[in-house]
Parts: C-alpha cells; structure tokens; sequence
C-alpha cells in the first residue's frame, strides 16, 4: 500500500502540530495569556480583521518526507535451490522459516542477515529436514540468538544433518515446538499464525516425498494481508488441505511448494487459495527441473503474479500499518 490515502490527515494534522509548536516558542506561558487578553480586546475594538489573522502556518521542511509507517515485512532470501523466508513484524520480532543450502559465513542468508544488522530472531522454524531447508540453521544456531525453535519429529534417517541441526538447538537450550495442525502460535500482536499441516507424530523416512509431505505448513494473517507457507508439501497434502479447509485457505501470498516443482501447486489446491502473489525460491539452472513450466502455469491460470528467486533475487513483501505514514527527514 501506499500512504496516498492517510497523507491528507497526516499532512493536516502536522500542519495545526506544527502551528502550535511555533507559538509556544514565540510565546512563554504567561506571555501567552497576555497576547490572549490582547487579542480578546482588539477583536471587541473591532480591529481590522487582517490584523488578527493568525500566524502564518510554517511550511515543513522540503526534505521530510511521508512514507508508511513499519508493518509487516517478508522477504523470500535468494539462497539458491532451497527456501528462506526472514520476516519482521509490526512489534519488532522477527522470525525466519528454513535456512537453505549453505552453513557458510559467506553463505547467501549469513549475508542477508549480516547486511541487515540482525543479531536475534524470535522465532526459527524447520518446515521438513531435508538439507536445501536445514543447513542454513547451522549458522543461525551458531552465531544468533534463537527465541525458539519450531520443528516436526520426523527424522531422516538418510541424513545426520538434521540430527546435529536438533542436537545444536538442544546443547543451547532453545525452547523446541513440535506444532499440531490447528495450532495457532503466538508470534506478534496483531500477527495470527496458523499451523494447518505438519509430522508433530515421531516416525523415520528417508523417502523424499514422505519427508517433503511432513512440512509445516503454515497461514499467516495480519491486517489484510495473508500468506500461506507451504515448505516443500506436494500435491496428497494440497488435496488434504482444501479437504479440511476449503476457502479458509485463501491467502494473497502464496510461497509456492517445493520450488515449484511438478507435483505441487495443484489446480484445485490453487483454486482454494486464490493467490495474487506466488513467490518460487529456487537456484538457478538446478538439478530437478524446477520450477517445472506446467507448475508455473497454473500458477498464472489462478491468476497470480509470479516472482523467482533464480530470477530477481531475493523478493519482498510488505505489508504496512494501515491508515498511519510516519514522517521522516530524507538524508
Ligand atoms: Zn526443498
């Protein structure tokens, strides 16, 4: 949004502000009252009335500027072949879904978040334990502070990494939630999320799509705006979804499955959520043909806009306080 429709009321509001701030310079209390009292008579004298014509209005600043004040912030990370997804809410926490691919220091989320200035997160979650999802946390876990950890219980018992991810988040002591579908967890004021799929049952696979079907898929709403996470769930959870939730699914911010992979983004799954905004990360020219073309289209059919990572690098999305611009002085 932008801040056309509140700017009136900003701009009147800073004008009066701005008008008794400069008479309360030119004017101490009692000198004040005195000019009270003067003004009184010369309007009972029947003074010209240019004469009594308050003090002209002082022009703001031609460098402050109007821009919307902070609201909802996400931003879908270029990590290459694999998701993150860092946001920051209107209160001031932050929370980030999934690390990607790399551990590194020099890594591209390490990067995002250095370039950022963020030392904390409120809130890590792991949607499935699949490496292009998990590595990334092992930077986090190592030089941030962690709030919490939200994570499902099935391991992959093709990999250690998911193991050591869970016993680095256990050595220091994180809170660990393992959510239920139907949960709703406590993030920010004013900030609903909530959990419609995950493996919050303890079990082992190593089969991909087992594991990719365990993802935590979650909805999240604030204002008027809503996105769903989907991790890397695939098209029998898509089916369960709009099975148990039909329209309730509707969100205008769509984090394509699986990279856009063929088996995902269904079109009745697609018709449920009505997005307007489909975000795919994904690494360029990666080795499993994602996004796949037919993915792609029926993305467009619904009738979304499409944004790619492998494309345009990381992508925002933000959504601001309603109804409120905050002025700041351009530098
Ligand atoms: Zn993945």
């Amino acid at each position: 949004m932008t801040c056309s429709a509140s700017n009136n009321v900003a701009a009147v509001l800073k004008s009066v502000i701005t008008s008794f701030l400069l008479l309360a310079s030119f004017y101490s209390p009692a000198r004040a009252g005195m000019a009270f009292d003067s003004l009184a008579a010369l309007a009972e004298s029947g003074a010209p009335a240019a004469f009594l014509a308050p003090l002209p209005a002082a022009e703001p600043p031609e460098a402050t500027l109007l821009r919307p004040a902070p609201g909802l912030s996400v931003y879908f990370v270029n990590v290459g072949q694999g998701d993150a997804i860092y946001m920051e809410f209107p209160d001031g926490k932050n929370a980030l879904i999934d690390g990607g691919p790399s551990s590194s220091a020099s890594g591209p989320l390490a990067l995002f978040l250095k370039e950022r200035g963020i030392s904390s997160i409120d809130h890590v979650v792991l949607t499935h334990p699949h490496a292009d999802h998990y590595k990334g946390l092992q930077h986090v876990f190592a030089n941030y502070t962690v709030g919490a950890f939200y994570d499902t219980r099935v391991d992959n018992s093709g990999a250690t990494g998911d193991n050591a991810i869970r016993a680095k988040a256990a050595e220091l002591g994180l809170p660990a939630f393992y959510p239920a579908p139907g949960d709703t967890l406590d993030w920010s004021a004013g900030v609903e999320v909530k959990v419609l799929s995950a493996c919050h049952e303890p079990f082992s696979s190593k089969n991909s799509e087992t594991l990719n079907n365990c993802s935590i898929v979650m909805r999240l709403a604030y204002e008027d705006a809503s996105l769903l996470f989907t991790g890397d769930a695939g098209e029998d959870v898509e089916a369960r979804l709009v099975g148990e939730y039909g329209d309730a699914l509707r969100s205008r911010v769509l984090k394509v499955g699986h990279h856009g992979s063929r088996y995902s983004s269904t079109s009745p799954f697609l018709a449920a959520v009505r997005p307007e905004r489909a975000y795919i990360e994904v690494g360029a020219d990666n080795n499993y043909g994602h996004p796949h073309p037919e993915a792609v289209s029926r993305l467009l059919e619904a009738g979304a806009e499409v944004f790619r990572t492998d494309l345009s690098g990381t992508q925002e999305f933000s959504a601001a306080v309603p109804m409120l611009c905050m002025a700041v002085t351009a530098e």
